[in-house]
């Protein structure tokens, strides 16, 4: 299952007067699978925290599957969109991982027999099976950031949203992450990842949203938003495209072709002698 979410116009100001999201408007499909870029303090975060309710527009509306969430409480948006917190201790509060897994679809009031199994594939897909018994605070930090993601798999919600999710992880857990979103994205749930590391969003991302102060800058597929007309735009936030998106780019490529394809292509024109 799956759905659509729309922000129109959504202005957000935080008590303390700071103007967070600048005239936001954006519309994700049904089932899309989108990352969000962007410099630290660009509005990420806040942007992603309006779609749970965790947050409320101060101007503007977000739609839910064509219903103003502001008509919705928090229990019925946390039914439909799943949020892995950036700051994975301020979502952990569980003395037992499985504890921790099993909250979120015993709260929606998920059967016994279900929610067991949901915490075991969730488990499974961040790699702690055997790590149920543990105290979250005896984790690592990308364990604990592993943990986050898992519980809000174990909702399975139709919005799945995951804020930052690589940062702390090695190549393995980079690569787990990567294959959660593509499961999510396959089983057609809408896929929503905020990321910094612009080597995974090139290969994995099928739009990229750009954000700058507050709004959106660019907005497009990879190559579109890597293309070479936008790399001053994408300076100015301080992003810069990895050497394979600009390669792809320049060669008019429609994909981002990996590190690997790129040295592979490179060394097969090598001229000879
Ligand atoms: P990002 O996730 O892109 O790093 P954030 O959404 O966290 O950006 O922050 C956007 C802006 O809002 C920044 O200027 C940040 O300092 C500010 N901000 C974030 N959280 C709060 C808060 N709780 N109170 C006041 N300002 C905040
Ligand atoms: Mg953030």
């Amino acid at each position: 299952m799956s759905i659509p979410i729309t922000l129109e116009s959504v202005v957000f100001v935080y008590p303390d007067g700071t103007r967070a999201l600048d005239g936001v408007d954006l519309r994700i499909g049904s089932g899309e699978q989108v990352a969000i870029v962007g410099q630290n303090g660009s509005g990420k975060s806040t942007l992603v925290r309006q779609l749970n309710g965790l947050l409320r527009p101060t101007e503007g509306r977000v739609l839910i599957d064509g219903t103003d969430a502001a008509a919705l409480h928090v229990a019925q948006l946390a039914a439909k969109v799943g949020l892995a917190f950036q700051n994975p201790d301020r979502q952990i509060f569980a003395g037992r991982v499985r504890a921790e897994v099993a909250f979120g679809p015993r709260n929606l009031g998920r059967a016994d027999a279900d929610v067991e199994r949901a915490v075991d594939e969730a488990l499974e897909a961040v790699g702690l099976s055997r790590t149920g018994e543990a105290n979250p605070y005896d984790l690592g930090y990308s364990r604990r950031k592993l943990l986050a993601i898992a519980s809000i798999l174990a909702m399975r919600t139709p919005v799945v949203i995951l804020d930052e999710p690589t940062t702390g992880q090695d190549a393995r857990g980079v690569a787990r992450v990567r294959a959660i979103i593509e499961r999510l994205s396959e089983e057609g749930r809408t896929v929503v990842t905020i990321s910094h590391d612009m080597r995974f969003v090139a290969e994995t991302a099928r739009r990229i949203v750009v954000m700058r102060a507050g709004r959106i800058a660019l907005d497009g597929t990879p190559a579109e938003v890597f293309a070479e007309p936008n790399w001053p735009a994408l300076a100015s936030t301080y992003l810069e495209p990895t050497l394979p998106a600009r390669v792809g780019a320049r060669l008019g490529l429609v994909g981002t072709p990996t590190e690997a394809a790129l040295v592979e292509a490179i060394g097969a024109s090598r001229p000879v002698g």
